[in-house]
């Protein structure tokens, strides 16, 4: 999920506890004093914003006034929104820096009030905008050509007009909008607070209460009992509560099924990808072709099984890695790799990473009460970005170094290009830039390895990384598709009914009937695991992300001609059009099977390299 600053959390969060105390010096720590000097810069500010947005409100009834006046309010309101941001970007980075201090938890409720108070001032921009209508905005763009920078915001609030009801309409529709959070609260609360844990004893005789993050720890071991033991046991907890979970899910999906027909969208996909002006037809060549490439994942599980000496492999032995190492990764060394990587994006963008690394943009390591996870915060747009990672010293670490220095340069080129309003990107492109430096960084360390463990670790870390980024957000959108449709259609829906859907994906992905692995029937309420379902169509984002990175590196990497200043345009747009035709223009159309058979070989490729390594170290008989 994206928070206000785009922070962009990891889909798999960095496990960061029980590590070894590492040594930090202050060139680890950000340093935030870019954004503000001191807590009395950031309240000072914080007044400036409060006299603008007194301002914007007067803006509200006379956006039709004039050409002069319509631009003037545009340029205070980017200048408000701004400001908020850079504010924001301190509030929240002091607070997870050290949440357990008292004044970055204030900084940061402060910064959340500023926020909805900012939201207020201008909340009527949008319903003003659809009221002057097409031809007065597009009279005034040809009057001003200097409002051009506003065009595609323009666009995309005039887009929303046939969706947009009349006053009366949209007022009825806001009150109820204040119960749309009922059913994800509900099931927040379940599953985070209310939700008894189970308690399992591992066969070192520990005794272990699986909550959410003690299971993704312990779901991973090597001892094969151990992880049967908590799968089993976190999965079968959710089975106890299979009819509140379901009752929570139907809830949410009756919610976005009233909300699209209310607002005139004939489903709720449609409703979704209209925000981006995404063609559904992107979704759906995502879902046909990871069904294509399903045998790929298939070899990826026997592999695997022979990996792990396993014959019978069944859904529990997904987690554990493929390759275990204590080659350990200093926090320096991350830096040059990720550095030497990225080289093929050419010296201005190596120079700026560098600056970054230089220049404290990052808090690397692990803390007591410091948040966990890793994200990027790119929108103090006359600043620079914040890169927060809790570095392991492993290869994952390393990994998340790239991934997240990928996203805070994205930010780099596209606040260099941009006027603030077109410089912020969605989602939809962001992990396009992340995934890329991934991408880079695996051919690099390959390149550099002296031996055939370490090359195996980075294959095996990549190939599991592919297929929990790829096929696996795949199959939640698949499931999201088939239950979205079914209610949509007017069908209810019960946990045991969503357990049937979700247990028939997950059977024909980890491919049952081919005898590639077993699902045991409590696999199947994972559907009940998974949050994101509360955010209808927002992870399938993730599979065409890393669909388009893997096809853009191909040919970035191939020195195919015009392909690097393609990609480079890519991150400096921003947020300039709409993504889906900035990522097309760039080179790559994700409503066509090209990417998505791009990761399928990628995939296939580091496989052959693990098979041939395998190969020559087998014992000759
Ligand atoms: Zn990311």
């Amino acid at each position: 999920m994206r928070r206000t600053a785009l922070a962009i959390p990891l889909v798999v969060a960095v496990a960061l506890l029980s590590s070894p105390a590492l040594a930090e010096s202050p060139q680890d720590r950000w340093n935030l004093a870019d954004l503000y000097a001191t807590p009395a810069d950031w309240n000072a500010d914080a007044e400036r914003l409060r006299g603008q947005l007194a301002d914007v409100q007067g803006c509200q009834g006379h956006l039709g006034d004039s050409v002069k006046r319509f631009g003037a309010c545009m340029a205070l309101i980017d200048d408000a929104q701004k400001r908020y941001q850079r504010l924001s970007v301190y509030a929240s980075e002091s607070h997870n820096q050290d949440t357990s201090v008292d004044s970055g938890l204030e900084l940061d409720q402060r910064s959340r009030v500023l926020r909805s108070q900012y939201g207020e001032a201008q909340s009527f921009v949008r319903p003003e905008v659809i009221a002057l209508g097409r031809a007065k905005i597009d009279g005034y763009l040809k009057a001003d050509p200097s409002l051009g920078v506003h065009r595609h915001d323009l666009d995309t609030i005039l887009r929303a007009a046939p969706h947009t009801l009349d006053a009366a309409g949209e007022g009825v529709a806001a009150q109820f909008g204040a119960t749309s959070d009922v059913a994800s609260s509900a099931y927040t609360l379940l599953s985070t607070a209310d939700m008894p844990w189970p308690t399992v004893k591992l066969s070192d005789g520990s005794v272990v209460v699986l909550d959410q993050s003690a299971y993704t720890k312990y779901r991973a071991v090597q001892n094969r009992a151990d992880r049967k033991l908590v799968m089993d046991a976190f999965f079968g907890q959710y089975k106890q509560f299979e009819h509140v979970f379901g009752a929570t899910l139907y809830g949410q999906l009756k919610i976005d099924a009233t909300n699209a027909k209310v607002h005139r969208y004939p489903d709720v996909i449609t409703r979704a990808m209209d925000r981006n002006a995404v063609p559904v037809a992107v979704y759906d060549t995502l879902i046909a072709e990871a069904n294509a490439h399903l045998p790929t994942l298939h070899r990826y599980f026997r592999l695997r099984g022979r990996m792990l000496g396993v014959t019978d492999l069944h859904y529990y032995d997904i987690y554990p890695p493929l390759v275990a190492s204590d080659r350990r990764f200093p926090l320096d060394e991350a830096k040059r790799l990720t550095l030497e990587a990225v080289a093929p994006l050419g010296p201005d963008y190596v120079a700026a990473m560098k600056q970054g690394f230089e220049q404290r943009w990052m808090d690397a390591y692990p803390r007591p009460h410091k948040l966990s996870g890793a994200h990027m915060a790119g929108s103090a747009y006359d600043v620079h970005p914040y890169v927060l990672v809790n570095y392991n010293d492993d290869y994952e670490s390393v990994t998340t170094v790239a991934h997240e220095w990928g996203h805070a340069l994205h930010s780099v080129l596209a606040n260099r290009a941009q006027a603030f309003t077109n410089a912020g990107y969605p989602i939809f492109v962001a992990e396009i830039a992340s995934t890329f430096d991934e991408a880079l960084l695996l051919r690099h360390v390959l390149q550099v390895a002296t031996s055939d463990d370490e090359r195996l670790l980075y294959l095996g870390s990549a190939l599991e990384g592919l297929r929990g980024t790829f096929f696996r957000q795949a199959m939640f959108a698949e499931f999201e598709r088939v239950v979205h449709a079914r209610v949509d259609r007017g069908d209810t829906l019960s946990g045991a009914a969503m357990t049937k859907i979700y247990g028939d994906i997950l059977r024909r992905y980890h491919g049952e009937a081919e005898g590639v692995m077993k699902i045991d029937d409590v696999d199947a309420i994972e559907w009940a695991y998974i949050p994101h379902f509360y955010n209808a169509f927002y992870v399938y984002q993730y599979a065409t992300s890393i669909a388009a990175s893997s096809l853009f590196a191909d040919s970035v990497v191939a020195g195919e001609p015009g392909a690097l200043d393609r990609y480079l345009g890519l991150l400096r747009a921003g947020g300039s059009d709409d993504p889906y035709e900035l990522v097309k223009k760039a080179g790559v159309d994700l409503a066509t099977p090209a990417p998505y058979r791009s990761i399928a070989a990628r995939m296939d490729r580091i496989m052959d390299e693990i098979e041939t390594i395998q190969a020559r170290r087998a014992p000759k008989s």
